[in-house]
């Protein structure tokens, strides 16, 4: 079923296990990372088993797109949600009667609906399958009221195996959907959350929008991606300024209309390289393959949001980029919402822990994989090779001095001024309001010299990070803590990490990144001739074609990693084209010429 119908050449990590499972007729809780391959999990047991598959999903968008994509390979499927009417929801649900249905995809409510229960009650289900499972737990991050009824569906549907699937790793929440589920006998398969394709990078903040552009135009151009910000009015100003650079983005956000921001996420899925810059509204139920990297230009609030948000990078299993540009004011901005916030005391304590946790992931000298992982209770050993701070290790010195130096011109400006002052007080420059204050007359005006003024603020926000320093929320003025009084005195020992300084990315075009620690696999080195790039392309183009004609988005007829394989492996017949992945008995028979024919035309 694998090879004749998905075209995939072997089940990753757990998938073999869970399928088997399911087909034997047991109940089970999946676990594994956004992108892992959690659908064939039940996809393939809804056509092995009789009957058909039910699968619960919240999202209308995330629906239509398996079931195109399951019917291009050939799969009877279909949905029933709100954009059906009336008569079409008549005839899904005569055929799953009939029997002639593999899986058959349905919104949560619509399901517990006592005129739905009575009607599947007729239906011979070969399974049910509960999508985004976390959606039914308070601890996760999307609870969904209307989950909470699916604890009943073991009443109405006693034999039939049910299994729930979700990204999400805490365990509290895992057990939390468990009890709710009543599936608290049931098996339960775990993967690990490495994410080994994803390449992880913290730039600090400069000029973030040309930072930003450098990244964009430098490795990305022609990709798809998202962009994240933290308000409204940045996603808007952002998305502007890009298509003033030539690039095609959008916004998406809550402030917007629905049909505008339906628009723009159709545009994000049907088009190639058309760039999405959200607030965190964005980026649920979008299971486009082929993102090709996420940016943020503001932290995120906690690492749970980072990781989910960067997640949504390379499920395609091909290279992906998930970079942010992460500066002093950023963790002010975000203790400013805590402190401001009329959460409950035990609530804003969370918050500032998980804020905290974010912090120290920026600030981290070690490889970031390795904090990630950590943070989610699975061990790694470091040296990951896919990241920042293991392709170009940060410098440890011994910062005692610059921080004891920092400290007390804090302390005498009187703990009332925010970090770029404090460093022109240290470097000694005569502004004006420096002058003003008399500041120039301190006894630490101008001691820093020695330092840049980038060095002084990354060591300021590494004392805020550790706490030997606090930022004040109202106005980012530094203060002093009990943890600074050591410091100070020099009882202890401060280790400063200076990151290496951005290495200027050129554009386009330009390889010397490939010949960096930052290798992709195979399928992406082999494009590198121009030749290759070429070919490439056409065969984007064809897919365009077929997946305008079809309406559907073009990732559904062919993924990108197969159109690379395609290119590496320059397939002469069916039968070689059939070998490819992604490439099974449906699409060869749909699409096959119109590959082939691509190919020859290539022919010198
Ligand atoms: P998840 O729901 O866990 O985020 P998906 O089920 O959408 O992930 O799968 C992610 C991508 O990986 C899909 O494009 C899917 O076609 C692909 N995929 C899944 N399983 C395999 C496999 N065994 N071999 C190759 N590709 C796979
Ligand atoms: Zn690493």
């Amino acid at each position: 079923m694998l090879r004749e119908v998905f075209g995939y050449r072997s089940f990753r990590g757990r998938q073999a296990d869970v399928i088997e499972h399911i087909i034997q007729g047991g109940d089970c809780l999946v676990v594994m990372p956004t992108g892992g391959g959690k659908s064939l999990c039940f996809q393939i047991p809804a056509i092995v088993r009789r009957g058909v598959g039910l699968v619960v999903s919240p999202l209308i968008a995330l629906m239509q797109d398996q079931v195109s994509a399951l019917r291009q390979l050939g799969v009877r499927a279909e949905f029933i949600n709100s954009t059906l009417t009336l008569s079409g929801i008549r005839e899904v649900e005569s055929a799953a009667c009939r029997g002639e249905l593999d899986l058959l995809y349905i919104a949560p409510e619509r399901l517990m609906q006592p005129r739905t229960l009575e009607l599947l009650s007729r239906v011979n289900l070969a399974l049910i399958a509960v999508d985004e499972a976390h959606c039914i737990s308070r601890w996760g991050h999307d609870f969904r009221p209307e989950y909470l009824q699916l604890g009943r569906l073991g009443e109405h549907f006693g034999t039939v195996p049910r299994l729930a699937l979700t990204a999400t790793a805490d365990s509290t929440t895992r057990e939390d959907i468990l009890t709710r589920l009543d599936l608290t006998g049931a098996k339960q398969f775990i993967s690990g959350f490495d994410r080994p394709n994803i390449h992880y990078r913290v730039v600090e903040k400069l000029n973030p929008r040309k930072q930003l552009l450098d990244f964009l135009k430098g490795e990305h151009s022609g990709d798809s991606g998202i962009v994240y910000c933290l308000s409204r009015r940045k996603v808007d100003e952002t998305a502007a300024w890009l298509g003033t650079q030539g690039l095609s983005a959008v916004p998406y956000h809550a402030g917007m209309d629905a049909a505008a921001r339906r628009a723009h996420q159709d545009r994000f899925r049907q088009e190639d390289s058309v760039i999405v810059v959200a607030t965190i509204a964005f980026g649920m139920g979008i299971d486009k393959p082929d993102v090709r990297f996420v940016a943020h230009l503001d932290l995120p609030r906690s690492v749970e949001a980072y990781y989910q948000e960067t997640g949504r990078a390379g499920r395609d299993g091909l290279p992906a980029n998930a970079w942010m540009t992460y500066g002093y004011a950023d963790a002010v901005v975000h203790q400013q919402f805590i402190e401001r916030s009329e959460a409950p005391p035990e609530q804003k304590r969370i918050e500032r822990a998980k804020l905290q946790a974010m912090l120290t992931y920026c600030e981290s000298a070690v490889c970031r994989r390795k904090v990630l992982l950590e943070y989610f209770g699975e061990s790694h050993g470091g040296r990951c090779n896919g990241c920042d701070t293991c392709s170009s290790p940060p410098e440890r010195i011994d910062g005692t001095e610059m921080a004891r130096k920092a400290l007390s011109c804090i302390y005498r400006t009187d703990q009332t001024f925010g970090a770029g002052y404090l460093a022109d007080v240290l470097l000694g420059v005569e502004n004006e309001r420096i002058l003003h204050n008399r500041h120039h007359l301190l006894s630490t005006f101008g001691i820093g010299k020695d330092r840049s003024r980038r060095e002084w603020i990354m060591l300021l926000r590494q004392l805020v990070v550790s706490g030997h320093l606090r930022a004040d929320p109202e106005f980012g003025v530094l203060k002093l803590t009990a943890e600074s009084i050591p410091l100070l005195r020099g009882e202890r020992r401060f280790e400063m990490r200076i990151a290496a300084k951005p290495p200027n990315r050129r554009i386009a075009g330009d390889r010397s990144r490939h010949e960096s620690a930052e290798k992709p696999p195979a399928a992406i080195e082999a494009l590198q001739s121009a030749s290759q790039r070429r070919l490439f392309d056409r065969l984007k183009e064809a897919r365009l074609k077929i997946a305008r004609a079809q309406n559907v988005p073009p990732y559904v007829i062919f993924h990108d990693r197969t159109l690379a394989e395609i290119v590496m492996a320059q397939p002469r017949s069916l039968d070689e084209l059939a070998g490819i992945h992604g490439v099974g008995k449906q699409k060869l028979k749909r699409y096959g010429e119109q590959v082939l024919d691509v190919l020859l035309d290539e022919e010198p």
